[in-house]
């Protein structure tokens, strides 16, 4: 496992000055950082996911974190074939410390069932990993602070296929911002693996017209699952 930088006493890097300090003690860092990395590959699985979650700490990294009472990082199979990612926690999803658990979740699990799964099958999270007060858009400072944590779940999860449930997740995986509309059922990719864009279950809550649209995108995902041969 190759070490972390961080992990090198002070002294030992310290060049030819350090032996004029024979005395000064080691500073070791106050939490030593997870190692992410092995042989230069992100561990795959829980293993990372763990790593992952240590390395995210109390993350204070945008102002979201004054707000939340849980930090949100994603639940289910950390080697899923089959993720989802949607854009930040709700209050239920705050309180619990657990993605998609209120009404928009438990639609959500509705869904992933009648994909002929279960929750604990798939692998779930958001952009966001705090809730955005009032439930509000996510910002733009707040996405480019968080999103390399997502980025890290998707190279440990290597899930095979990505749903990207509402116009957040679908615009920042797909990399483009055509509306929701339009985008969603068109397959796209996100490093390599394909990504299939449709409404988040909240929107569908509202609207349950959109449902028909929705249920036909996942069946685009179910048919490339069986043709993977993964279902
Ligand atoms: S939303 Fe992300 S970057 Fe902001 S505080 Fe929470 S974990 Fe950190």
């Amino acid at each position: 496992m190759r070490p972390s930088p961080a992990f090198v006493p002070v002294a030992a890097s310290a060049g030819p000055a350090a032996a004029e300090q024979p005395d000064e003690p080691l500073t070791p860092y106050p939490t030593p950082p997870p190692v992410l990395y092995d042989q230069g590959q992100v561990l795959h699985g829980g293993v990372g996911i763990n790593a992952l979650r240590a390395e995210i700490g109390d993350c204070q990294r945008c102002k979201l974190a004054k707000g939340r009472r849980h930090i949100v990082l994603g639940t289910g199979n950390p080697e899923a074939n089959l993720m989802f990612v949607g854009e930040a926690p709700g209050a239920d999803e705050d309180e619990q410390g657990e993605p998609f658990v209120g009404a928009a979740g438990q639609l959500l699990s509705k869904m992933i069932k009648a994909m002929g799964y279960e929750r604990s099958e798939v692998y779930i999270c958001n952009i966001l990993k705090c809730r955005p007060p009032q439930n509000r858009n996510p910002e733009p400072d707040e996405v480019s602070a968080c999103e390399q944590f997502l980025r890290k779940q998707i190279a440990i999860v290597q899930p095979r296929i990505i749903v990207a449930l509402g116009k957040f997740a679908a615009h920042f995986l797909c990399g483009e911002e055509t509306p929701i509309t339009r985008l969603r059922g068109n397959l796209r990719t996100f490093n390599e693996i394909p990504v299939m864009p449709t409404y988040h279950p909240a929107f569908l809550l509202r609207d349950e017209s959109r449902k028909a649209e929705a249920w036909s995108d996942l069946k685009q995902v179910m048919a490339m699952l069986d043709n993977m041969g993964l279902r």
